[in-house]
C-alpha cells in the first residue's frame, strides 16, 4: 500500500514536472515564433518606411534645388546637399532590408538607378544654374524630364510598396496566428500543469494523511512494546548491528546492575558479562552469534551473569537477529532470565541422584553380602546338624550304654549351643540396628568383665592349645557399663584370635590407661589381615576369606556386634595388622569412671552371675525337683521330650497341645508352673496366660513363655500378658532348670 503510494507520488511528481516542462517549451517556442513574426512585420514596415523615405528625400532634394534655381542663392543648396547625402544612407539601409527578398532586390537596383538618375539630373540643373544662370536652368526644368523621372521612381517604389504591403499582410496574419497559438497552447498547457499539480498536491495530502496514521500506529506499537517489555518477567536487551546497547527493560537493569541511561550506546560485552559456571571462562554472547550468523541462538547452559556490582547469577539466554524489511540485520534482541532457583533445584536433584546411585550401589553391595551371608548361614546351621543326628543315632542304638549316651548328649549340647549362639548374635545385631538393645549399666571393674570373657572363650582357647597372657593394671579400672555386653564383646575378640591363629598360638590381652580412656588390646600371632581389608572387616557379614572352603566358619557378624556394643558404651574398636601371616591386634577404647576409688573392688567369686552366663560358663544348676509342671506346646515331640526331662528330675508333669486344653489342665492338674508356648491352636499363649491370671489362685502360678520370638517387643508383650519369665526356643534345658531352681520351694513366683 505504502509502496503503491510512493510510486503514485513519484509518477505524479514526474507528470507535473513534465507538464510544466512542456508548457515552458511551448511558451518559449511560441514566444520565439511570435517574436519572429513580429520581426517580419516590423521588417516589412521598415522597408515600406525606407521606400517612403527615399521618395521623400528625393522630393526634398528637388524642392531644395528649386529654391536655388529660382534665387541663385547658394544657401538654398544646403538642404539639397544634406538630402543628397541622406539619400545615400537611406538607400544603403534599404538595400540591407531587402537583401532577404530577391524580387525586391531586383527592384531595389532599379530604384537605386532611378534615384541616382534623378539626383544626377538635379545636379545638372544646379550646375547649369551656377554656370549659365536662371534661364537655361528654367529651360531644362520645363522639358518635363524631371516629372518623368519622378514618376518612374514612384512607380518602382509603388511596386515595391505593393509587394511589401502584401508581405505585411501575410506577416500580420502569421503574427496573429502565432499569437493565437501561443495564447491557446499557453492557456492549455498552463491549465494542464495546474491540474497535474493540483492532483499531485491531492496525492501528497493523502500521503501525508497516511504518513500521519502510520506514525500514530508506530507510536502506539512502540508504546505497546515498551509496556510489554516492562511487564514481562524476562530481561530484554536490544543492540544495534555494532552490538551497542539500544534498549533494556527493568528486569535487565536489575540483573545486569546497569541503568538504561548508563548502558545506552555501551558495548554489549561490557553490560552483559557472562562466564561458564564450571570453567569460569568468558562465554561468547549469543547476541554476537545472532548478529554474525543471522540465526536465532538458543539457550546456553551453565552460564553465570556477572552484574555490575559483581553479583553472579545463573541465567539462561537466547538471542534473535532483528531484520529490516529487505532482510538486512539491523540489530539483535537478547532475552535472558535468572534461573538461580531452578539451577539450585537441578543441582539438588543431581546431588540426590548421586546419593541415590550411591545408596543403590550400597544396597546392591549389601544385597550381595546378604546373599553370601544366607549361603554361609545355611552352611553354619547345617554344620551342627550332622554331629547332632550322629549322636542321636548313637543314643538310639546304645540306649543302655550310659557312657555312649553321655558322650552323645555332650556332643548334642555343644552343637545346639553353637546354633543358639549364632541365632543370639543375629538377634543382637537386629536389636542394635533397630535401636532396641538396652544396656544394663552399672559401675563395674574391667578385670571382672575380662574374667567373664576369658571364661567364655576358655573352651576354644583350650581346644586350640593357645597360650593366653593377660596383663592388667595394678589398680582396678572402673567402667559404667553393661558387664554382660562388654564381656560378650571381648569374648568375641578372643574367639576370633583363637579361630584365626594356628593351634598353639600366642594371644595377649593387655589393659593400659590413657587419661579418661582405657585401652584393651587383644593381640594374636595368627593369620593377620591384609591392609586393604582392615577398614571393611567391621561391616556386617564381611569376611576376609570368601572362599567356599573357608576353614574358620562364622557369619561375619562378630566384629559388627563388637563395634556396635562398644559404640553403645561410648567407645571405639580398631583393628591393626602388619599384613597376612603377621598377626592382628584389636584395640578397644572405653571411657572410665573418674570417681571410682570409693567403690571397693568386688571379689569375682561373689558376683551374681546371670543364669545364662553361669550356664555358658559351665556352672551347672542344681536339678529342680518335685514341682507340678504343665507343658503346653502344639509340637507334641517338643512337649513330650521336655516333659520327659522334667519327669526324670523328679517333677510331676502334664501336657496340653492347644490353648483350651491348657486351661482345662490348669483346672484339673493344678500346676505350680506352666511352660507355655505362645503360638497355640484355639487360644494363643497370651490369652491363656491372661485367663489363668484371672482365675482364683491363678496369680500364684508361675507362667513361663517358651517362644521363638525374643525381641524386646516380644518380651514386653509377654510381660503385659502376665508371664513371669520369657525363654527363647529352643530353651536351653540348663537355663530352664536354673530358673526353676531359683523359684521358692513351693514353686510360687516370688
Ligand atoms: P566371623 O569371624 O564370624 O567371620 P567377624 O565379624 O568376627 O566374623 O570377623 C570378620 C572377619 O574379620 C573374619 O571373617 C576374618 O576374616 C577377619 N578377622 C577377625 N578377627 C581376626 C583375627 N584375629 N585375625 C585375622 N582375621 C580376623
Amino acid at each position: 500500500m505504502k509502496r503503491q503510494l510512493k510510486i503514485a507520488l513519484l509518477l505524479g511528481a514526474a507528470l507535473a514536472v513534465s507538464t510544466l516542462a512542456v508548457s515552458v517549451i511551448l511558451a518559449v517556442s511560441n514566444t520565439r515564433q511570435l517574436h519572429d513574426r513580429s520581426y517580419w512585420v516590423t521588417h516589412t514596415q521598415d522597408v515600406i518606411h525606407g521606400l517612403d523615405n527615399v521618395v521623400l528625400l528625393v522630393t526634398s532634394a528637388e524642392s531644395g534645388l528649386r529654391g536655388y534655381l529660382l534665387t541663385g542663392e547658394p544657401r538654398y543648396l544646403e538642404p539639397y546637399s544634406a538630402v543628397t547625402d541622406s539619400v545615400g544612407v537611406a538607400l544603403a539601409g534599404l538595400q540591407v532590408l531587402v537583401a532577404d527578398n530577391p524580387q525586391q532586390q531586383a527592384r531595389f537596383a532599379e530604384l537605386r538607378q532611378r534615384v541616382q538618375g534623378r539626383l544626377e539630373t538635379l545636379s545638372e540643373l544646379a550646375e547649369s544654374r551656377r554656370a549659365a544662370g536662371y534661364d537655361p536652368a528654367r529651360e531644362l526644368l520645363l522639358i518635363d524630364q524631371g516629372k518623368q523621372e519622378m514618376e518612374g521612381l514612384r512607380e518602382v517604389v509603388g511596386e515595391m510598396i505593393v509587394d511589401e504591403r502584401a508581405l505585411l499582410t501575410s506577416h500580420g496574419r502569421n503574427y496573429e496566428r502565432s499569437y493565437q497559438t501561443a495564447l491557446i497552447s499557453g492557456g492549455l498547457s498552463g491549465a494542464l500543469a495546474l491540474t497535474v499539480i493540483a492532483a499531485y498536491l491531492l496525492l501528497l495530502r493523502s500521503n501525508l494523511l497516511q504518513l500521519d496514521a502510520a506514525n500514530q500506529t508506530i507510536a502506539e506499537q512502540a508504546e505497546r512494546l515498551r509496556t510489554t517489555l516492562a511487564s514481562i518477567g524476562d530481561a530484554v536487551i536490544s543492540v544495534d548491528c555494532e552490538a551497542a546497547v539500544t534498549n533494556m527493560n527493568a528486569v535487565a537493569e536489575t540483573l545486569t546492575g546497569w541503568t538504561l541511561a548508563d548502558a545506552l550506546g555501551q558495548p554489549l560485552a561490557q553490560v552483559f558479562r557472562i562466564i561458564n559456571e564450571t570453567s569460569r571462562q568468558p562465554v561468547a554472547s549469543p547476541a554476537i552469534r545472532a548478529l554474525r550468523e543471522g540465526v536465532i541462538v538458543g539457550l546456553a547452559n551453565h552460564t553465570l551473569l556477572i552484574a555490575r556490582d559483581g553479583v553472579e547469577r545463573h541465567i539462561d539466554d537466547s538471542a534473535a537477529p532483528i531484520r529490516c524489511k529487505d532482510g538486512e540485520i539491523v540489530g539483535c534482541v537478547l532475552v535472558f532470565r535468572d534461573i538461580g532457583e531452578r539451577r539450585q533445584a537441578e543441582m539438588r536433584l543431581e546431588r540426590t541422584a548421586n546419593e541415590l546411585r550411591e545408596i543403590a550401589a550400597q544396597l546392591s553391595e549389601a544385597d550381595l553380602r546378604k546373599n553370601n551371608f544366607l549361603a554361609m548361614l545355611a552352611h553354619e546351621l547345617r554344620n551342627p546338624l550332622a554331629p547332632i543326628s550322629n549322636a542321636l543315632r548313637t543314643v538310639q542304638r546304645l540306649p543302655e550304654n550310659p557312657t555312649s549316651v553321655l558322650a552323645a548328649a555332650a556332643v548334642m549340647e555343644r552343637q545346639v549351643r553353637q546354633v543358639v549362639r549364632l541365632v543370639d548374635d543375629l538377634l543382637d545385631i537386629s536389636r542394635i540396628s533397630h535401636g532396641k538393645i538396652e544396656l544394663r549399666r552399672e559401675s563395674v571393674a574391667l578385670a571382672q568383665i575380662i574374667q567373664m570373657a576369658v571364661e567364655t572363650s576358655q573352651p576354644l582357647l583350650d581346644a586350640a592349645r593357645h597360650q593366653l597372657i593377660v596383663a592388667l593394671p595394678s589398680t582396678p579400672v572402673w567402667l559404667d557399663a553393661d558387664p554382660l555386653r562388654l564381656a560378650q564383646s571381648f569374648s568375641n575378640l578372643l574367639n576370633n584370635a583363637c579361630k584365626y591363629s594356628e593351634p598353639g598360638g600366642r594371644i595377649e590381652l593387655t589393659v593400659s590407661g590413657a587419661g579418661k580412656q582405657v585401652l584393651v588390646s587383644i593381640k594374636d600371632s595368627g593369620i593377620g589381615i591384609a591392609a586393604d581389608r582392615l577398614g571393611s572387616i567391621f561391616e556386617l557379614f564381611t569376611q576376609v576369606d570368601q572362599s567356599q572352603e573357608r576353614s574358620h566358619g562364622g557369619l561375619g557378624i562378630g566384629l559388627t556386634l563388637v563395634q556396635q556394643l562398644v559404640g553403645l558404651h561410648g567407645g571405639t574398636v580398631r583393628a591393626y595388622s602388619a599384613g597376612p601371616g603377621l598377626g592382628s591386634e584389636f584395640v578397644v577404647s572405653l571411657p572410665v569412671i573418674a570417681e571410682h576409688s570409693a567403690l571397693a573392688p568386688v571379689a569375682l567369686a561373689s558376683i551374681e552371675t546371670p543364669i545364662e552366663t553361669r550356664v555358658e560358663a559351665g556352672i551347672a544348676p542344681a536339678a529342680a525337683t518335685g514341682r507340678r509342671i504343665l507343658v503346653v506346646d502344639d509340637n507334641e515331640d517338643s512337649a513330650a521330650s521336655l516333659a520327659m526331662l522334667l519327669d526324670l528330675n523328679g517333677n510331676q508333669t502334664a501336657m496340653a497341645h492347644d490353648g483350651l486344653e491348657a486351661l482345662r489342665q490348669v483346672d484339673s492338674f493344678r500346676p505350680a508352673v506352666v511352660l507355655l508356648d505362645l503360638g497355640l491352636p484355639k487360644l494363643n499363649g497370651y490369652e491363656v496366660a491372661r485367663r489363668i491370671r484371672a482365675q482364683p489362685g491363678g496369680e500364684r502360678i508361675v507362667l513361663v513363655a517358651l517362644t521363638g520370638w525374643g525381641q524386646e517387643d516380644d518380651l514386653r508383650k509377654t510381660r503385659e500378658a502376665g508371664f513371669d519369665q520369657h525363654l527363647v526356643k529352643p530353651a536351653n534345658y540348663a537355663v530352664l532348670m536354673a530358673y526353676l531352681e531359683s523359684l521358692p520351694a513351693d514353686g510360687v513366683a516370688g
